[in-house]
């Protein structure tokens, strides 16, 4: 049997409650087939790939906190710590109700590749909460971050582990919980990311996600004879990555013309007003049939179906496995040209295949959403030279940052003769400094 069939047997076996993080493990370990076979004796003799797909180490601890009502409600954080060779463990916490540890931990594993891809030096991490922001008043969030940093707080610290936000963490609970962790280790450090711009964050971390994801987009037209500008957009989601993902395709000119929520989606075919969504999420934190009220160009629809819409490029940027099969064969109907993933593993595994098999061009979100978690790393050097940069500097970084990701993805698919298949260059070309540096580093 070859090395990453066993390895993958042993996973399935260790993991078998934890679809997710094997369906991660699975399309990251099939497209290093041809890298493991290059170096089959060394790497199984190093025990590499299993040392790869089990965590240094992962927390689970109690949150308890008090409701509104005087009530103690229980939920249940998680840590992730995955792999910190080739600098401190980094990554998002989570705050969903369908947050478990596998869930953390597919994030985790594909954290190690994204953040490898960045050229910065940050290992993979992943956290989180079973916790429902939604609905809750801002004295609970605030009660549930501070029992959830209580406990946290151990294992964190500005070159151990640096925490941000994901699905659920924005700039309130990041402010919440960067408060108690000061206040219980009493002293100021660059321990989590995604902080607000009067106490370290850095300018443009909350564009960043979007942004950068529009920047590989780009790049990637641009490298095919074409661009952004004239092109119908569909994107998923309605947070932080969906809504600077559609600032940015406008301002090159393209028009995205959908966003979802967890309840139904909107088909503006005049263009999403940016404004009004910010208000509608940001401000009020309400759903998006209050943006269909105040439109009256906007459609809107209970359920899911963004990938119905006729489109040129999908951005899908909510949440995993949230286009599959059929979506894949619609948007191939469609006559859909390009899918960059805003969110972590938004296409299934049979859907991103089809859409490969289909020549769509496809860049996976360890290489499309990267733009985040580089420019966390950014806030994490101005942190660390007490200094800000200005909004042009971080942002001119994030592009450089993403056009190289592009390159070094489409350069590693081209060296493992797979031209054009950027799942398998993001996988490798992550892989293989992470590789290099666990090996230097001994056992
Ligand atoms: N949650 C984001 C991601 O999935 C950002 C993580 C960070 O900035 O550390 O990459």
């Amino acid at each position: 049997m070859s090395y990453v069939d066993e390895v993958l047997e042993r996973v399935k076996t260790k993991n078998a409650s934890e679809p997710e993080f094997l369906q991660a493990v699975d399309e990251v370990l099939e497209s290093l087939r041809p890298v493991i076979e290059a170096n089959e004796e060394k790497y199984r003799k190093e025990a590499l790939l299993e040392r790869l797909t089990e965590p240094d180490r992962q927390f689970k601890f109690r949150v308890p906190w008090v409701d509104d009502k005087g009530q103690v409600q229980v939920n249940t954080g998680y840590r992730v710590q995955f792999n910190n060779s080739i600098g401190p463990y980094k990554g998002g916490l989570r705050l969903h109700p369908s947050v478990n540890i596998g869930i953390i931990k597919f994030l985790g594993f594909e954290q190690i590749f994204k953040n490898s891809l960045t050229g910065l030096p940050i290992g993979g991490g992943k956290g989180g909460s079973d916790f429902d922001p939604k609905g809750k008043s801002d004295r609970e969030v605030m009660a549930f971050c501070q029992s959830f940093m209580t406990e946290l707080c151990k294992y964190i610290g500005a070159d151990v582990d640096v925490p941000a936000g994901d699905i659920g963490t924005g700039a309130r609970e990041i402010g919440y919980m960067f408060g108690q962790y000061k206040r219980i280790r009493g002293m100021y450090e660059g321990v989590l990311t995604g902080k607000g711009l009067s106490y370290g964050g850095s300018l443009a971390r909350t564009e960043a996600t979007g942004y950068g994801l529009l920047y590989m987009t780009e790049e990637l037209l641009k490298c095919h004879g074409t661009d952004i500008a004239g092109k119908t957009i569909a994107v998923s989601g309605a947070g932080n990555v969906a809504i600077y993902a559609i600032q940015k395709a406008q301002q090159l000119g393209g028009k995205p013309v959908t966003c979802s929520d967890s309840t139904g989606w909107i088909y503006d075919p005049e263009g999403i007003d940016v404004a009004l969504l910010k208000e509608v999420k940001e401000v009020k934190r309400a759903r998006l049939t209050e943006y269909a009220a105040a439109r009256p160009s906007a459609q809107y629809h209970e359920g899911r179906g963004v990938w119905s819409v006729k489109c040129d490029v999908a951005l899908p940027c909510a949440t995993q496995n949230e286009l599959d099969i059929e979506d894949a064969k619609q948007l191939v109907a469609n006559g859909c040209m390009a899918v960059c993933e805003g969110a972590n593993m938004p296409t299934t595994e049979e859907a991103t295949k089809y859409l490969q098999d289909n020549k769509v061009l496809f860049v996976p979100g360890k290489a499309a959403n990267a733009g985040g978690v580089a420019t966390s790393a950014l806030e994490m050097s101005q942190n660390s030279e007490r200094l800000s940069w200005t909004f042009e500097e971080v942002d001119a970084k994030l592009k450089g940052i993403m056009v190289n990701i592009y390159h070094n993805i489409d350069d590693a698919a081209k060296r493992y003769g797979q031209e054009g298949n950027y799942v398998a260059g993001a996988n490798i070309a992550g892989f293989e400094k992470v590789a290099d540096a666990m090996l230097a580093q001994g056992v």
